[in-house]
Parts: structure tokens; sequence; C-alpha cells
């Protein structure tokens, strides 16, 4: 009856569900988004609370399962569903998203979160407990990585609680975890595309050091078409006397030296050592997008 390949794991018990969107805290005049409703274990209770709830919704029983269930109820008119994937859907605005998140789109629902021009007050999501202790890891973790660094650049994430497996029909493989996560607002002033272009980098071997990561023919590559690009960008004459791989080459070993984090570890750097490197980086004319 589920598919799985779809990640449905229906929340089957109304403790955990009702404790989901508790943690919310949903305003009697929130806008609430939740991403894979199925068959409405929490969409209900969303809609016992909120204003309005926007659920997308990508398979179609689904939908017509979660529309007859609230047939004739007080919350049928607050509900709009929109059939389809999630992150090919266009979305207006909400104030929280709420989502038992399918697994298969977990990184790339985050980040569609953080950038949207109005991003939520808080989201509240359910995901394997491993990309969630991904999200919340510090440096020196052993779960570290570039989501975490990325992440939390963004936004401030907190645990919220275990889910075992046997709480889903039918179970998953894995344990769950429920994660909070506000944005930060104002956002930062850094742009998304340099600072995750920057950390592609460092974080290919996480554990060697952040030189090595700059000395792969293919970054440097990269990285010499975007200072010709920025060159011409600002108007300013190429030299001809030496190779611009040489040039950029330099300028690398520069910015590593003067900011001494050459032979540190990008899974030991926090986000002010890569705020130090990507701003160093951009005083020189280097940049990752
Ligand atoms: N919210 C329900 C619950 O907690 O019982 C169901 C959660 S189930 C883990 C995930 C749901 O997301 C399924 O109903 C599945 O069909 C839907 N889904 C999967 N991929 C999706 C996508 N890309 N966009 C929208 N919905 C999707």
């Amino acid at each position: 009856k589920f598919n799985t390949d779809l990640g449905q794991h229906i929340l089957k018990n109304p403790l955990v569900a009702q404790g989901i969107v508790d943690k919310a805290n949903i305003r009697p005049s929130d806008i609430v988004l939740e991403v894979g409703p199925g068959t409405g274990n929490l969409t209900v209770r969303i809609l016992e609370q909120a204003r309005k709830v926007v659920a997308v919704e990508m398979d179609p029983r689904m939908a017509a399962e979660l529309t007859k269930r609230v047939h004739g109820t007080p919350g049928e008119k607050k509900l709009e569903i929109l059939l389809g994937d999630f992150m090919k859907t266009d979305l207006p605005y909400f104030d929280i998203c709420i989502s038992n998140t399918p697994y298969q789109i977990s990184s790339p629902l985050v980040f569609k979160l953080i950038n949207q021009p109005q991003p939520p007050r808080v989201s509240i999501l359910m995901f394997q407990r491993e990309f969630a202790l991904r999200l919340l890891a510090r440096p020196g973790d052993s779960l570290y990585c570039r989501l975490s660094a990325n992440v939390q650049m963004w936004a401030n994430v907190t645990h919220i609680m275990k889910v075992g497996r046997n709480n889903f029909r039918p179970p998953p493989q894995v344990e769950s975890s429920v994660v909070r996560i506000e944005i930060k607002q104002p956002r930062p002033q850094v742009d998304f595309n340099e600072w995750d272009g920057l950390l592609r980098i460092v974080f290919v071997r996480k554990n060697r050091t952040i030189s090595a990561g700059f000395k792969s023919t293919t970054v440097l590559q990269i990285l010499e078409k975007n200072y010709k690009t920025w060159l011409a960008m600002t108007n300013q004459p190429v030299d001809n006397s030496a190779s611009l791989l040489d040039v950029v080459k330099d300028k690398i070993q520069t910015v590593l030296r003067e900011t001494e984090l050459s032979d540190k570890r990008a899974g030991k750097c926090d986000q002010n050592d890569f705020l130090k490197l990507l701003y160093a980086f951009h005083q020189v004319g280097i940049h990752f997008s």
C-alpha cells in the first residue's frame, strides 16, 4: 500500500504526531507549510491550530486520501493541497514549515527553506537520525561535515526528540530525530554560492589540510576561470607576463599563509575560520562561483 521509494513511512503514534505539531508553537494567524502530508496524521492536528495549511504532496493517492479525511470537517476550508514534487513547487508565503520529511529530499528541502525570499519563522522537521546529527554536529565532532557548516551558517538547529522506527508504518530501516530549524534573520551578508563553493573545496576530504584541497587541478582550473571572469567584470587588464594559473596559485598561497589556516583541517574549522578564508580570498579577487 505504501510506496517506500517515495519515503512513505506513516507516523502512526498519535503522541509523537501531536508532539511535533505542538513544538511549532503555531499562532492562530499562522500559515503552515507541510511537506508530504501523506494520509494527514500531522495535517489534521496542524489544521486545529493554524489559520491555513498548504500541503505539498507528490502522490495523488495520498492527496485523495487526505482530501477525504478532512471532508466535512472544520479544517476542510483551511487546507490547500498542492499536488507535485516539493522541490519543483513554487511556494506561497508561509510562517512555519512542518514535515515528516521524505528522506530522499532531506538536504535539498533544508536549502530550499533557507533560500526562501521570506524564510519561515520556525521549521519542525523529522529526519533520519544520522542526517539530523549532521545538521547539529560541531567542529571536531565525527559527523561534522559540509552540511553542518553550511546549514549552521544560515540557521540555528536544535534537537527536539528521538523517534524510534516502530512509530512508523511501515518501519523505516533506521531511527529518526525531530529537529527545530530557525533561519537567521537578518540573513548573514554572505553570498550563498560563494560560501557553498568554498566549503565544497575544503570539505572534499575533511580530515586533510585546507591547503591540500587547493592543490587539485580541477579546483585550480575553476578558480582560474572565475578569476578571469572577475578581472573582466571589474575592467582590469590581464597581466600577460605571467600565466594566469600561476597568479592564482600565488594568491592562494598568500591567503593560506596570511590566514594561518593552511595546515588546519576543515573538520576542525568553525564558521569564523571559513569566513576569514572567504573574505581573504575575495580581497585578492579569488571567487568560488
Ligand atoms: N506526513 C505523513 C506522516 O507523518 O504520517 C507522511 C510522511 S511520509 C514520511 C512522506 C510523504 O511525502 C509521503 O506521503 C510521500 O508520498 C511524500 N513525498 C515524497 N517525496 C515527495 C516530494 N518530492 N514532494 C512532495 N511530497 C513527497
